[in-house]
């Protein structure tokens, strides 16, 4: 069985133990062992990235365009083979994978081409002989920990924009998809980048994650992952005055009007609660309906389900991939129960047996719920979507605003008055109208509100604000 070993200071160094990283298609399938670090290798980690923050600082655009575009013409080019192990891992569709893969290295050449933007403005002072300027600088060492939902692209969101604008990087994937991440680093070691600037430290949140949270040698935070794990990395930042960013759960509405086109509807639906497993932030998990379509469109909905192909995430024709793993589908399992116990009617949800032992379910949907239920106000993060019925529009908007979250969020309709007036109002991030809620482009802004979000935004030419700060310069002529 192959070992993975960390990347530190441009060395592979082997962990202070191994973790298996277990195909959940097929729990037979043991992609390889992963180096799990210790608190010790993390601070080396950070010591090496701190040393080779004044060279890269010191990097001319073009040595970060050349570094970043090589790394995404590489992932590009091997978009088959690293699509296919990321679906390995993680138990998406192979199409799916691959669909993730290419946008990670799309992600990669946007930021190459935003290295050579950074510009700043010459700006006429209010004092005579006086010259003010404003421009950008890297933060210093930036520390990445990653969710195990997305284990190409969110590492590739957080690191292409590190780097282009000059940051060091330490980086922790999670520890359950770690061969994405690791196919990362290896392209990286085979470029021109000095040695410590980019760091791959895999290992458990409580040791290596913390380490990262902790050190004062470490600039500042960008997180993906559970609100839980999100809030305690915000206030242990805000304690040492670190620049922080997290992107955490969602409760996604999608909501469906009476004028609705019926098939855009079910689509959106669909797609948006059960493809990637539903395991995706932006997944509508609410979907708040008025009762002059309600009935045609949950029937539709279950329809729909009846088709999908709940199977092994490699095999051709599959839908909908296994869960990740066996604590999750715990989870989710327990969640329908609680809607069933509450009330709510239940369609699908059961654990599916597959030709080879893997996390399998069959997706959910819950009708007769109502807002206060657990199912319309906790995060379930799997293929449970719930039905909310509603008298009109405004109580749509109410309701899909009654929400700790903001993340995504959604509405189908014809009408360009509704459409109009729920991207105004939507308490989210993102607002999608006729289209599913998840499902983003990579060259815009990505992140929410209220529980979902804390910081600048992910992605897009908005990622500066969180990896650059600002300086103003002033100089006196004579
Ligand atoms: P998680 O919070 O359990 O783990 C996320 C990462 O944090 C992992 O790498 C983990 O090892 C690390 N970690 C755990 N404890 C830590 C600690 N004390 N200090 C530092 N790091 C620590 O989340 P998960 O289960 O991997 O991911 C699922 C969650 O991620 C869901 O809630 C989902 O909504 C969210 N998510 C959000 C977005 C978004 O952009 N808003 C995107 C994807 C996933």
């Amino acid at each position: 069985m192959k070992t993975f070993d960390n990347y530190i200071n441009g060395e592979w160094v082997a962990g202070a133990s191994t973790l298996p990283n277990i195909n959940p298609s097929d729990t037979s399938d043991v992609i390889g062992m992963y180096a799990q670090a210790d608190e010790a290798q993390a601070l080396a980690a950070i010591a090496a990235a701190r040393a080779a923050f004044p060279g890269w600082m010191g990097a001319t655009p073009q040595q970060r365009f050349d570094v970043l575009d090589a790394v995404g013409s590489e992932i590009l080019a091997r978009k088959d083979e690293i699509g296919r192990m990321l679906s390995r891992e993680e138990g998406k569709t192979l199409p799916e994978g691959i669909g993730e893969t290419v946008r990670a290295a799309m992600i990669f050449k946007f930021f190459a081409g935003e290295a050579l933007r950074v510009g700043g403005e010459v700006v006429p002072s209010v004092r005579p002989g006086v010259g003010v300027e404003v421009f950008r600088q890297p933060i210093g060492v930036v520390g990445l920990i990653a969710p195990w939902n997305f284990p190409i692209a969110i590492p590739a969101w957080k690191i292409a924009p590190a780097l282009a604008f000059g940051n060091c990087v330490v980086f922790k994937p999670a520890e359950l998809v770690p061969a994405s991440s690791w196919a990362i680093a290896e392209i990286i070691s085979r470029t021109a980048l000095p040695k410590g600037v980019f760091n791959l430290v895999m290992g458990p949140g409580r040791s290596v994650g913390n380490a990262f949270v902790n050190s004062p040698d470490v600039d500042a935070i960008s997180f993906t992952g559970s609100v839980a794990t999100g809030r305690r990395i915000i206030a242990s930042c805000a304690a040492r005055g670190a620049k922080v960013q997290c992107e955490m759960g969602g409760k996604n509405p999608l909501v469906v009007i009476d004028d609705a086109d019926l098939g855009v509807a079910v689509n959106a639906a669909v797609q948006s609660a059960y493809f990637s497993t539903g395991q995706r932030c932006t997944a509508s998990s609410r979907v708040i309906v008025t009762e002059g379509i309600h009935d045609r469109f949950v029937a539709a909905v279950i329809d729909k389900i009846k088709t999908l192909k709940v199977d092994n995430a490699l095999t051709a024709g599959t839908d909908i991939g296994p869960v990740v793993d066996e604590t999750q589908l715990a989870g989710n399992l327990k969640y329908v129960g609680i809607a069933a116990q509450e009330g709510g009617t239940v369609f699908g949800g059961e654990r599916l047996e597959r030709s080879a032992k893997g996390f399998y379910q069959q997706p959910a949907l819950i009708t007769n719920t109502t807002a206060a239920m657990t199912i319309n106000r906790e995060e379930v993060f799997g293929p449970v979507a719930s039905v909310v019925r509603v008298k009109d529009y405004a109580e749509a908007l109410h309701m899909a605003n009654d929400t700790e979250f903001g993340l995504s969020s959604g509405i189908c309709t014809t009408s360009l008055k509704y459409a109009t007036h729920f991207k105004q109002q939507a308490q989210a991030g993102m607002v999608m109208v006729n289209l599913p809620t998840a499902g983003v482009d990579y060259h815009v802004p990505f992140g929410g509100r209220k529980g979902s979000s804390y910081g600048p935004r992910e992605q897009g030419t908005y990622a500066r604000e969180f990896y650059t700060t600002v300086k103003t310069a002033y100089t006196f002529a004579g």
